[in-house]
């Protein structure tokens, strides 16, 4: 065994690691996101037509996008104009 395979081996480890470490901040910084509930109670002015719309521009169009896919059981709902964030939605699994 050379060296060479020592390094690749270092490598993909450190890959994967890296890989995990950006998994686990985007489940950080979704679990940062409010549910709609407490979306609606810090902003309780951004109501459109009886729901829920963007605080930033008052849009009511929004987007319900995957966390780190598309079918993501953890998902942001988004702003379509300013794409702002608003809360998160977790479906059943
Ligand atoms: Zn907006």
């Amino acid at each position: 065994m050379s060296w060479f395979y020592v390094f690749i081996a270092l490598c993909s480890i450190t890959g994967f690691l890296h890989g995990m470490d950006r998994l686990a901040q985007q489940h950080r910084y979704w679990q940062g996101l409010p549910f709609l509930k407490q979306y609606s109670s810090r902003h309780p002015w951004a109501r459109r037509n009886g729901a829920a719309c963007c605080y930033k521009c008052g849009c009511d169009e929004l987007l319900d996008v995957g966390l780190s896919r598309v079918g993501d059981y953890r998902r942001r709902i988004v702003c379509n104009q300013c794409r702002t964030p608003l809360w998160r939605e977790e479906d059943e699994a």
